[in-house]
């Protein structure tokens, strides 16, 4: 068990992942069009994974630490029932995506504000691939083990109490930060694939 570091990428939000390792998390490559838009609204195209996949890994938002630079966790949405995407303001460097409830304790990280990431192994599961571009992978894999692992984590921090500790939501269930729907003008440029 290892803890890993993230960064924003001008360095103002740090923080790290508890006990990082492949059970504790999945590391997923999400091809769905709101991650792609999400990526490219921020201007973070160039770290997409071919086929226009977004790099992800699961955990739970109770093994997360802002260690820095909390003050800058910002929050938008790219459609009122959107999920909530959580990012850097000072440098728009994506943070995690969550539902609009911690009762769900499910963070997806974007994997490149680690500067290591062996910790978590290798990707496991593809999503979304129908939405995928030219160069993506074809097929799905691993959605049953995403999903088995989402369950069994839950469960855990429902049993050990640490469902209430989520650095995106405070201890009443609110987000930390109000989320801002994007315009509809900035919508349409995000998802111009
Ligand atoms: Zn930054
Ligand atoms: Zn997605």
């Amino acid at each position: 068990m290892t803890d890993v570091g993230f960064s924003c990428g001008c360095g103002t939000l740090k923080g790290i992942v508890q006990d990082a390792s492949p059970r504790s998390s999945c590391h997923l490559v999400c091809y769905c069009r709101d991650c792609r838009a999400f990526a490219r609204h921020l201007g973070q195209v160039d770290k997409l994974e071919p086929g226009g996949g977004s790099p992800l890994v699961q955990v739970l938002p109770a093994k997360i630490e802002i260690t820095q630079g909390a003050d800058q966790i910002a929050c938008l949405r790219l459609s009122p029932k959107g999920l909530h995407r959580w990012y850097a303001a000072c440098c728009n460097t994506p943070l995690a995506n969550t539902v609009g409830s911690p009762k769900v304790p499910l963070a997806g990280m974007w994997r490149p504000q680690f500067a290591r990431h062996d910790a978590f192994g290798p990707v496991v599961t593809n999503g979304f691939t129908k939405a995928a571009l030219p160069g993506g992978p074809r097929r799905d894999k691993g959605l049953v083990r995403m999903l088995g692992g989402l369950v069994r984590r839950s469960l855990s921090a429902y049993l050990n109490g640490s469902v209430r500790q989520n650095p995106f939501f405070d201890a009443a269930g609110a987000p930390v930060v109000q989320p801002v729907l994007i315009s509809a003008e900035d919508r349409a440029a995000a998802y111009r694939d």
